[in-house]
């Protein structure tokens, strides 16, 4: 079973303007400096006004620039909604679906995450498909019955390694400084590690990236990726700042 390449991923959410390019060539001049080839894919994923003037500035250097969100379908009346392939066009190579946030505020259920995802694959790009417990779920004991059942209902048929990324992020912990312990996020990644493998096959399933998110900061990435089955991280408020990023990068750097 071959690794899974590690990949620090930040969502900038709905936070940035033009002006905010000056951050990317930050990190991308920073990540030229610690020559990370080979041991770390580094993504940000800026709101889409920005995405195909990050990815004109980002060609060439070590970042990846993914989208926050789409529609499932290609093309249609569908009033301020982007496709895919729109996405795609713009230069993203992956899509954020299923955030918690857009769970909560938008109503989106774990087949709409589905049908996103499907959209994703088809306009040739990654699917980061979100899960994670509410802080009440967890009390409750139903963290890893929560998460296993959003996974298996979000992950579409055409899953596999090369086109889907997993982001294990218990609700209660983004933004609020707040991580679970490494057992438990241990515990989780293990339940979806083993979900993949039932539906991929110990190859694949192996090989699909799990990232953990939820408050990870440059002073807690090393212990948080050294976590067996977390094959990196999504990062929200911290990604806003090169050398926050840099910083949870460095992780994999050494
Ligand atoms: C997120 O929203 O995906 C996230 C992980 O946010 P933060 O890092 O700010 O907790």
């Amino acid at each position: 079973m071959s690794k899974p390449m590690p990949l620090v991923a930040g969502n900038w959410k709905m936070h940035g303007l033009r002006s905010s390019v000056g951050e990317l060539a930050r990190l991308a001049e920073g990540l030229a400096g610690i020559s990370l080839q080979g041991r770390c894919e580094v993504m940000i994923c800026p709101p889409a006004t920005l995405l195909a003037q990050f990815a004109d500035q980002s060609a060439g250097t070590l970042v990846r620039i993914g989208a926050q969100n789409c529609h499932a379908e290609i093309s249609g009346a569908h009033t301020g909604e982007l496709a895919a392939e729109m996405l795609a066009d713009a230069g993203a190579s992956a899509i954020i679906v299923g955030h918690s946030e857009r769970r909560r505020e938008q109503g989106e259920t774990s087949g709409d995450v589905a049908a996103k995802a499907a959209a994703a694959h088809r306009a040739g790009l990654s699917a980061i498909v979100c899960v994670g417990e509410t802080q009440g779920e967890r009390e409750a004991g139903r963290t890893l019955a929560v998460v296993t059942e959003q996974l298996s209902r979000s992950l579409p048929d055409g899953a596999r390694p090369a086109n889907s990324i997993i982001a294990y992020e218990p609700v209660w912990a983004i933004g609020s400084g707040l991580t679970p312990g490494p057992g438990d996020i241990a515990e989780v990644h293990r339940a979806i590690r083993t979900l993949l493998t039932g539906r991929m096959g110990e190859e694949e399933g192996g090989s699909v990236r799990i990232l953990y998110g939820g408050s990870v900061k440059p002073a807690n990435a090393s212990q948080l990726m050294a976590i067996a089955n977390v094959d990196g991280a999504l990062v929200g408020g911290a990604s806003l700042k090169a050398s926050d990023m840099l910083g949870i990068v460095a992780a994999y750097a050494r």
